[in-house]
């Protein structure tokens, strides 16, 4: 039913499924001995944290946090909203933030900032997207899944008005969705 907003599929679940074995493999090997507290980002990286844990052999502890960006580029990098904070305290911890994208980069320039500010022991990002055109502020993605071209794509997290999170894969929506709102 869904299917008949999506203009073109970008990325499968299968594709999304291989690349998420090969990060955790990886991430297995760099996170050896050291539980880390591994950080969604509500609502987006969902999807991709479930499918990512799965893959990291190592004792690991998860929590998840929820930010708005003000999204205005006249407003300075530090202009991020917490809606809900972390359970647990990070001072110490080897911090793993899950993202579904990084565009601008000012929501994961922020939450870095604050976990070191919060005396993090370290602080690593993986990302189911990475959109390098979009950026405005200068950052980088640790583990990146899948770069994506400077369009906005919507599914396996990402929503347009809150819909589409929940498609199997990532795509991009017919103009006429948009029009029609
Ligand atoms: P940044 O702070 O890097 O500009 O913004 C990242 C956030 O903007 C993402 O977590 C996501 O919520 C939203 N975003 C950026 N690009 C897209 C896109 O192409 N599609 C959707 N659905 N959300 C996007
Ligand atoms: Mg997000
Ligand atoms: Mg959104």
């Amino acid at each position: 039913m869904l299917e008949k907003d999506i203009q073109e599929v970008l990325i499968t679940k299968e594709e999304i499924l291989a690349k998420s074995a090969e990060l955790g493999k990886q991430l297995t090997e760099d996170y050896a001995g050291k539980n880390p507290l591994v950080i969604g980002i509500l609502k987006g990286a969902v999807p991709f944290m479930a499918d990512i844990v799965r893959e990291i052999d190592t004792y690991l502890e998860m929590d998840f946090m929820d930010v708005s960006s003000y999204g205005n580029a006249t407003i300075s990098s530090g202009e991020v909203k917490i809606l809900k904070d972390l359970d647990t305290n990070v001072k110490g911890r080897d911090i793993l933030i899950v993202e579904d994208i990084i565009d601008s980069g000012r929501t994961l320039s922020y939450l870095v900032d604050l976990f070191k500010y919060r005396q993090a022991n370290s602080v690593k990002i993986v990302t189911l997207l990475d959109k390098p055109e979009g950026r405005v502020v200068e950052i980088e993605a640790d583990y990146v899944a899948f770069n994506v071209p400077n369009e906005f794509v919507v599914g396996y997290g990402l929503d347009y008005a809150e819909a589409y999170r929940n498609l199997p894969y990532v795509g991009v929506l017919k103009p006429e969705v948009y029009q029609s709102n």
